[in-house]
């Protein structure tokens, strides 16, 4: 039973494995012993949980996500404008959070790598690179750029963008529903040494409907696609 299971998963092992780029070679599998042919499923199994990452066009999915962080960016010209699956689920979101009284506002969204580059090298000018590589992307570092980010905030702007929006009711009730529109926390608290970024709470990513199970599993983007 167990050894049948075992030859049941190698079709899907060795697909996921081409997906990789990585070939097995079958024959050295077969010429193996049934103790050594265990131990070669259970390697395989390690390299099943491997990223699957592509890049198209210079633009890089991890698993089918798309990914841009501080190591990976977009290219210049990549220029999707805000998509409209975002803009359906930060609406619907805001909707649904009027209705628990709550007044949301839409204080970013997307930004093109020119407009990026202008930012970041207003902010290295006023803080200096140290200082602005915490907080601002460098130019095609921006999620902003990929049409899948919004920055929300409170009516009562006076948090807007600081950490202390993460103290508003807003993000009180977002903080546990957002992934229900298919929205993640990019940088959550606790996590800058992974993501580079300070926590920011009003900084959300659209994901679809992966976004439960990363909420769900408290992680980062980067370890959850296991690429921290
Ligand atoms: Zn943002």
């Amino acid at each position: 039973m167990y050894k049948s299971v075992k030859l049941g998963l190698l079709p899907v092992l060795v697909l996921v494995l081409a997906g990789c780029g990585i070939t097995l070679d079958e024959t050295e599998t077969q010429a193996h012993g049934t103790f050594e042919k265990g131990y070669a499923v259970a390697e395989i199994g390690e390299l099943e949980a491997l990223p699957d990452i592509e890049v198209i066009d210079g633009v890089t999915y991890v698993d089918d996500i798309l990914v841009v962080n501080k190591e990976i960016p977009l290219p210049a010209d990549y220029n999707p404008g805000l998509q409209p699956e975002v803009i359906e689920a930060y609406q619907q979101m805001f909707r649904d959070g009027a209705e628990q009284g709550l007044d949301f506002v839409l204080v970013s969204d997307f930004r093109t790598y020119d407009y990026q580059d202008q930012l970041y090298n207003n902010y290295v000018a006023r803080d200096g690179q140290e200082a602005a590589d915490q907080y601002s992307a460098r130019p095609g570092h921006s999620e902003h750029q990929t049409g899948l980010t919004v920055d929300v905030g409170s009516a009562d702007s006076a948090s807007n963008l600081t950490v202390e929006f993460g103290d508003t009711p807003e993000y009180e009730w977002l903080k546990d529903v957002a992934h229900e529109y298919g929205f993640i926390v990019r940088y959550p608290e606790g996590k800058e040494h992974i993501t580079g970024y300070m926590y920011e709470p009003w900084h959300l990513r659209y994901v679809g409907d992966e976004a439960e199970a990363i909420y769900e599993s408290g992680l980062s983007l980067e370890e959850y696609l296991d690429i921290d």
